[in-house]
C-alpha cells in the first residue's frame, strides 16, 4: 500500500529529527511492504526566509493532499523579532486550522529504563507508566466569548467557556476508540461540582459509554485529576478533557518523565490525516550539532502508522524497537546530562534504532 506524507521539516533541530524519522518508517515500508512517499514542504522560519510567510499556501494544499503530515518543529532567535503576523510560531495555528484538527492526543510514558529522570519518588514510578491524554483542541474557554467591561469595583474582564453536543460527542469517540486501542480504561475529566459545561460534558460522556461497554469508563474532577497525575499517575490508560484542562494536565504529564526530547504528540480531525510532531521545539541551542534527540519525532510516526493509517503492528514495532535501543543503555546527551562522554549522537540514536526494526 502506498501511503504519500507531507514533511514538514520545520527550524532548529527539525530537519535533523524529521530525517531520522524518515529513515525508520522507510525501514518499516521495507519489512512490511509499504510504501511511504514523502514530499517536504515549508514551513516556519525556513519558509519566511524563502516566501516572506511562515505558511505559504504551497505548504497547506500540499499537507490537504497528503494522506498525513509529519512536523519537526519551527522557531529560532533569528525570528523573535518579527511582528506577531509573521512569527514562524503563527504557521502551527494556522496549519492546525487549515487541517482541521479538533483532537490532540498526547502520551506521556516513562520507560522503566528512563525513570531517573523522573522528578517524581521513586517508589511511584517503579514501573514506569503510560497514558494518553485525549484534549479538545477547538472548543471551550480558549475560543469563548471574551471581553472588558465596567463592573461595581471597576474595571472587569470575562472568558466564557462554551462546549455543544457535537464537540463533545466528536470528542468523546475519539477518545473510546482510544481506549479501545490500548488497554481499554478511560477516565473523563471535568468540574462537573461547579461548572456546566462540565455537567452537559460528563452527561455525554455517560451516553457514549454505553456504545463502548468493553471500556471501563469513569469520571473525575479536574483539582482532584492534578493531584493523581503525581501521586499515583499509573492508574491512567486514556484521559479525555477539555481544551484548557487538557493544556495544563498535558503539559503536568509530559514534566513527571523528566524527558522532553521523548514525547510524541498527534492533532486529529474528521479525516484520517493528522499532523504528527514532537511536543519540543526547534532546541536552537542545539541545532545542526547532531545532538538532538530524535525519539520524540520517531514516536510521533509511529502514532502516524497507528492513528492515520491503523498499522498497528507496524507501530508497535518502532516503539518496541526504541524501548529497545532504551533498555541496551544508549542515551543521547539529553537523557544523561549534556557534556557526558557516553552519550550518543542523533544518526547514532537513529542507527541503533533502525538496527532493533
Ligand atoms: P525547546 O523545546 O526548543 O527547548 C527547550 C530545551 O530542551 C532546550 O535546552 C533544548 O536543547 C532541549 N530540547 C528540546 N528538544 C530536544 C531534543 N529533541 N533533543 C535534545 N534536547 C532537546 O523550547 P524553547 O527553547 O522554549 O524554544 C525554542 C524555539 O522553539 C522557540 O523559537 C519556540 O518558539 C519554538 N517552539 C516551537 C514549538 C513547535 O514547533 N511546536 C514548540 C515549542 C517551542
Amino acid at each position: 500500500m502506498k501511503y504519500n506524507i507531507a514533511l514538514l521539516r520545520g527550524d532548529g533541530i527539525g530537519p535533523e529529527i524529521v530525517d531520522s524519522a524518515v529513515l525508520v518508517l522507510e525501514k518499516i515500508g521495507k519489512k512490511f511492504g509499504h510504501d511511504f512517499c514523502f514530499t517536504p514542504y515549508l514551513i516556519g522560519g525556513c519558509a519566511i526566509d524563502k516566501t516572506g510567510e511562515p505558511l505559504p499556501a504551497e505548504t497547506i494544499d500540499g499537507c490537504l493532499a497528503s494522506d498525513s503530515v509529519l512536523l519537526g518543529a519551527v522557531g529560532g532567535p533569528k525570528w523573535d523579532n518579527l511582528s506577531g503576523d509573521i512569527r514562524p510560531e503563527k504557521a502551527l495555528l494556522g496549519i492546525r486550522a487549515a487541517l482541521g484538527l479538533f483532537t490532540n492526543l498526547r502520551p506521556a510514558k516513562l520507560y522503566s529504563s528512563l525513570k531517573e529522570a523522573s522528578p517524581l519518588r521513586e517508589d511511584i514510578v517503579k514501573e514506569g507508566f503510560d497514558l494518553m491524554i485525549v484534549r479538545e483542541l477547538t472548543g471551550g474557554i480558549y475560543f469563548g466569548e471574551r471581553g472588558r467591561r465596567e463592573g461595581k469595583y471597576g474595571a472587569e474582564a470575562y472568558d466564557t467557556e462554551a462546549y455543544s453536543r457535537m464537540e463533545i460527542e466528536r470528542i468523546g469517540r475519539v477518545a473510546f476508540e482510544t481506549a479501545m486501542k490500548r488497554k481499554k480504561r478511560l477516565v473523563s475529566i471535568d468540574k462537573a461540582n461547579v461548572l456546566e459545561t462540565s455537567r452537559l460534558w460528563r452527561e455525554i460522556m455517560h451516553e457514549l459509554s454505553a456504545d463502548y461497554p468493553e471500556v471501563e469508563y469513569s469520571d473525575m474532577l479536574v483539582d482532584n485529576a492534578a493531584m493523581q497525575l503525581v501521586k499515583n499517575p499509573c492508574q491512567f490508560d486514556v484521559i479525555v478533557t477539555s481544551n484548557m484542562f487538557g493544556d495544563i494536565l498535558s503539559d503536568e504529564a509530559s514534566q513527571i518523565t523528566g524527558s522532553i526530547g521523548m514525547l510524541a504528540s498527534a492533532s486529529l480531525g474528521n479525516t484520517k490525516r493528522g499532523l504528527y510532531e514532537p511536543i519540543h521545539g526547534s532546541a536552537p541551542d542545539i541545532a545542526g550539532q547532531n545532538k538532538a534527540n530524535p525519539i520524540a519525532t520517531v514516536l510521533s510516526a509511529a502514532m502516524m502508522l497507528r492513528y492515520s493509517f491503523d498499522l498497528k503492528e507496524e507501530a508497535d514495532c518502532i516503539e518496541k524497537a526504541v524501548d529497545a535501543v532504551l533498555e541496551n543503555g544508549f542515551r543521547t546527551a539529553d537523557l544523561i546530562g549534556t557534556g557526558s562522554a557516553e552519550a550518543v549522537s542523533c544518526s547514532e540514536m537513529t542507527e541503533k534504532i533502525l538496527e532493533m526494526i
